[in-house]
């Protein structure tokens, strides 16, 4: 149990959890998968009803970790990482609670820990599992990233304070919200170095990608959803979100997620795998409709650029994910999966139906799909206000508009909130929604960030990047 293989490995070695857990990508570019399964029976499930969410989080997450850390550390992590000091927003102890704003109609806030966005229930045990491993393998862990302005403030707090972990994180010079700048100002110093660079977040993801082909930068681990340990920290939500819902353990549930690089929904698509009885997994993208067009059409175009937009943390040109379902779709023959990859990369794009699939081979694996605009943002947020007096941000609102569209009465289904309205007032204004009071932890911050030097500006290219980390970061592993 809890061996994993790569996605593109012909020769079919296995990894263990920490090894997957530093490396993020695997040496020969693949993405790591768990070779078995664990899986629920009704009986568990029924098991979990009750349990404290970190209790949930281990029982549910412990059969990808296996041997690599002892079960009672692994739950000491989970405490650590979900606690009142980490999400002082919490009442009655449910980290992850479901809200039903509509008859069967659900939303599940995942977005109380430190930095406001979902990512943050991933990072958070992470840290702790990473600063374990390291302290076991004595070692040191330096992470290279880039964020569109959520990913950024959620590993770094993850990595903020631990000594055996440092993070340089690139973000664009526009594109992020004020709020979003002041959370990474913030955090900045010490093993957190913020590069602003002066060109789109496109452009950040491919100077990671371009010093990471380098020898000298070949070894920095990953903080992006690519990260499987990432990918298996968000499955136990998913589980409490059912439980919390259905009357019956056996009903089927609908979710609808705000959809961009993939992990969150392979995340879903994991548990249902694991037999929770999700019925379907439906994958919300806002006007970069990369992974809808493949869902509906079996045809996956990553664009040249993508739009930008007003959820920016879904703004893509590509789902760096979909390798993972590529996999599954070929029954686990990396053979299969390297000639579609080859395929995409000579063509820009490929087609299900030229490898021998259905184009709705998604569609039986319990995706379906839907886009959400601007505008209807503004029109769910509002419409979640009307029938709730909630105000919810601009990407779960993306999860909204499709889920009203694909929402069967009989079927309870479940919108995930990914982020908190505070991260994005501006289109709470824009919708005539009152904008919340601020939790005070948030109050003032970007008036705070203006005291201090939170970013080192540099040019769009990777030898400027290249040449910072090395005059300014301790590479030794
Ligand atoms: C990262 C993020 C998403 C997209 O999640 P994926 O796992 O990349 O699909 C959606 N909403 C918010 C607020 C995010 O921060």
């Amino acid at each position: 149990m809890s061996e994993y293989v790569s996605t593109r490995d012909l020769h079919e070695q296995v990894s263990g959890y920490s090894d997957v857990l530093l490396q993020g990508l695997a040496p020969d570019g693949g993405l790591y998968m768990p070779v078995d399964f664990p899986t629920f029976s009704t009986a568990e499930l029924q098991r979990m009803v009750d349990k404290p969410y970190p209790e949930l989080f281990v029982e549910v997450k412990k059969g990808f970790i296996g041997e690599d850390i002892p079960l009672v550390d692994q739950q000491g992590f989970a405490d650590r990482a979900f606690d009142h000091e980490r999400f002082p927003f919490v009442v009655g102890g449910n980290y992850v609670p479901v809200h039903e704003i509509s008859t069967n109609f659900y939303i599940q806030e995942l977005s109380h820990g430190p930095t406001a966005a979902f990512k943050d229930m991933a990072m958070q045990p992470l840290g702790q599992e990473l600063a374990h491993v390291l302290e076991v393998r004595d070692q040191n862990w330096l992470a290279l990233g880039a964020t569109s302005g959520d990913t950024g403030p959620a590993a770094e707090a993850m990595v903020k304070g631990q000594e055996r972990l440092a993070l340089i994180m690139l973000s664009p010079r526009e594109g992020m919200s004020e709020f979003q700048k002041a959370q990474m100002a913030l955090l900045s110093g010490g093993n957190v170095f913020n590069l602003s660079i002066d060109a789109g977040f496109r452009e950040c993801q491919d100077i990671v990608k371009q010093l990471k082909r380098e020898p000298e930068f070949a070894h920095l681990g990953a903080v992006n959803s690519i990260n499987w340990a990432r990918v298996a920290s968000q499955i136990p939500y998913w589980v409490s979100a059912y439980l919390q819902v259905v009357p019956n353990i056996g009903d089927p549930v609908d979710f609808v997620v705000p959809t961009g690089n993939f992990g969150n929904i392979l995340a879903g698509y994991m548990a249902r795998r694991m037999g929770l009885p999700i019925r379907r997994l439906i994958a919300a993208t806002n006007e970069n409709t990369v992974m809808h067009e493949v869902i509906q059409t079996g045809r996956y175009a990553p664009r040249q650029e993508h739009l930008i937009t007003s959820s920016p943390s879904m703004d893509i040109s590509e789902a760096s994910n979909f390798e993972r379902l590529v996999y599954d779709l070929f029954e686990q023959n990396p053979e299969a999966v390297l000639e579609y990859m080859a395929e995409l990369k000579i063509a820009g794009e490929a087609q299900f139906e030229e490898f021998g699939l259905p184009r709705t081979a998604l569609h039986e694996l319990g995706f379906d799909s839907g886009s959400s605009t601007h505008a209807d943002r503004l029109d769910s947020i509002k419409w979640v206000h009307e029938q709730s007096g909630r105000a919810i941000d601009p990407h779960t609102a993306d999860a909204v508009t499709v889920a009203r569209r694909k929402a069967v009465r009989e079927v309870p289904i479940v919108a995930l909130s990914t982020a908190k309205p505070v991260k994005f007032e501006s289109t709470i204004a824009e919708a005539g929604v009152p904008v919340p009071a601020r939790e005070l932890r948030f109050v003032g911050i970007e008036e705070d960030a203006k005291e201090i030097d939170g970013f080192v500006e540099l040019p769009n290219s990777s030898s400027a990047v290249g040449e910072f980390i090395l005059k300014n970061v301790d590479l030794a592993a």
